[in-house]
């Protein structure tokens, strides 16, 4: 938990965000500019900055949050359509925000490369 980290504050409630899936590891909430017509963020409750700073202690965690944002993909109707999984890391991935987040995209046919 990081005291400054927007994403911490989202995950203990004390910014408002649309809940989508919430359970003792990860919250997963509607992103606030959506890229698609269904955009969700998935946060491990613990504050890890970026996703090189994962350890093998992580290993685990990183794996529940793929399940997590498969829940939610289930959840938000996109398993059968598709979707797509996202992590940004750093200046040239485009990384905003300094806790890990998995995008969960989809509800329309996505492009490739991304831009
Ligand atoms: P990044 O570029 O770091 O991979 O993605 C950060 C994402 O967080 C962006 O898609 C951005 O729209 C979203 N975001 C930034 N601030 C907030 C916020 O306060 N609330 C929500 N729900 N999403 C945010
Ligand atoms: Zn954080």
């Amino acid at each position: 938990m990081a005291e400054d980290c927007l994403f911490c504050k989202i995950a203990r409630g004390e910014i408002p965000s649309t809940e989508v899936y919430s359970d003792d590891e990860f919250y997963a909430f509607r992103d606030i500019n959506p890229a698609a017509p269904v955009h969700v963020l998935v946060i491990p409750r613990k504050h890890i900055a970026r996703i090189s700073d994962a350890s093998v202690d992580d290993a685990s965690l990183l794996g529940r949050m793929l399940l997590a944002a498969n829940e939610v993909a289930r959840k938000e109707g996109i398993a059968e359509s598709g979707f797509r999984y996202a992590i940004s890391c750093n200046k040239d991935g485009g990384q905003l925000v300094f806790h890990i987040h998995l995008h969960v995209l989809g509800g329309r046919e996505l492009g490739w490369p991304p831009g």
